[in-house]
């Protein structure tokens, strides 16, 4: 008989030559563990999905509670579904007066499609500008404005007259004109290696996109949802999008995303064509109840105050001349160490005593620390020694 190892090389279908390979049984709060019984601090939170820990007991109620009444009823849009109500009215009064109108959907990359969509019915217009580096998902019209060519190039021909700018530089600014539909961007880029915009960078861009009548999209799918110290990254820059963009948290660990804009934008989905996007598992009531559930957690449980604190912990602890750079955001933080061969053996050693962690995509040079926002000190401490004893064993410098 094939071993569960074997069958996922087999039957799942494979979009990498080197899997993590984790073949985990359980997880909760901060921890996975895997079917011989060894524990793993997960410090990626699954790529910042499992902001509140892995199967919050709040979560696992809400949707044991969902369970019990119903799974997928309709279409997206068509019935009065109470958790997708519920969830939008707590969204939304969390959101400037402007963000008040909320399409769920399936993932990430389709709340993308989905607000490159609007704002080409808002404006008429169909050029968009995003930035080198930026990620916004993997479908075709989020790979047209994809910040790195090599992912693309086998995939052309894609959506034409789209702009990559280097992120950070004034002369991008310039590049935004009256034909521009969009600037679309991750107000922190992510899988840059943590990123984050110059003093005035982004409310240069919310000035040159009002003078333009060109809508500004932040994606906050990774930074959102607490991740970042704030509920949302663009909080602590004083710059509302017209449309945002949320996934990961957003769900509690359920699929689930979401673009967010005015309900008078997103009255354009209504006509010409009807049902101007449309889909069938978009907002799952399991979904939706989880995601208020955690988004609860994260209000009521005050998450955001603790993060600074949590990161000064992690910066005081992890010391040492391989670290070339830490750069960070609240809990999304990266370690950059000289070149990419060298992070993937700390990894690799993380991995092999127990903690959970992993590189950029853009960034490989970069180690990724992401873990859930309810860490404790004496987890942090943990997983730092760990860390530390890695890049010690890596470097051969103590
Ligand atoms: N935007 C950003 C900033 C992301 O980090 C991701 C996922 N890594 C996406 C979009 C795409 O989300 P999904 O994988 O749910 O399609």
């Amino acid at each position: 008989m094939l071993s569960e190892r074997q069958l996922f090389l087999r039957h799942i279908a494979q979009t990498s030559d080197a899997p993590m390979m984790l073949e985990i049984e359980k997880a909760a709060g901060v921890f996975l563990y895997d079917t011989s019984g060894k524990k793993y601090i997960d410090l990626i939170s699954g790529i910042s999905v499992s902001n509140i820990g892995h199967r919050h007991p709040a979560v696992i109620a809400a949707i044991e509670k969902q369970l019990s009444k119903y799974l997928h009823l309709m279409v997206y849009g068509e019935y009065i579904q109470s958790p997708q109500v519920q969830f939008a009215a707590l969204l939304t009064s969390h959101l400037p007066a402007n963000l008040d109108s909320v399409y769920f959907t399936n993932s990430g990359t389709e709340a993308t499609e989905g607000a490159m969509k609007l704002a080409k019915r808002v404006t008429g217009r169909t050029e968009f500008i995003s930035f080198l580096h930026s990620y916004h998902g993997h479908t075709q019209g989020a790979l047209s404005i994809m910040g790195n060519e090599y992912w693309r190039r086998a995939f052309r021909p894609l959506i034409p007259g789209n702009q990559l700018l280097h992120f950070n530089r004034q002369e991008s600014i310039d590049s935004i004109t009256d034909a521009t539909a969009a600037v679309i961007m991750e107000p922190v880029q992510a899988e840059a290696g943590v990123v984050l915009p110059a003093a005035g960078f982004l409310q240069q861009i919310r000035k040159r996109c009002n003078d333009t009548g060109t809508l500004l999209i932040f994606d906050e799918i990774q930074t959102g949802m607490g991740r970042t110290g704030s509920l949302f990254c663009f909080e602590q820059y004083g710059v509302v999008p017209d449309i945002l963009l949320l996934a990961k948290a957003l769900g509690g660990g359920m699929p689930l995303g979401a673009f967010i804009a005015s309900a008078a934008h997103m009255h354009q989905l209504t006509h010409h064509p009807v049902l101007g996007h449309l889909t069938t598992f978009g907002g799952h009531p399991v979904s939706c109840a989880a995601g208020k559930a955690a988004m609860e957690v994260v209000l009521n449980e005050g998450l955001v105050n603790g993060i600074s604190y949590r990161q000064n912990l992690f910066r005081q602890q992890l010391q040492h001349v391989s670290i070339k750079e830490f750069r960070s955001i609240g809990l999304l933080m990266a370690l950059e160490f000289e070149d990419e061969v060298f992070c993937k053996k700390v990894v690799s050693s993380c991995i092999h005593s127990g903690v959970v962690t992993d590189w950029f995509l853009f960034a490989p040079q970069c180690m990724r620390l992401a873990p859930p926002l309810t860490i404790s000190e004496e987890e942090i401490g943990q997983a730092c020694e760990s860390i530390i004893r890695a890049i010690r064993e890596v470097s051969g410098i103590n």
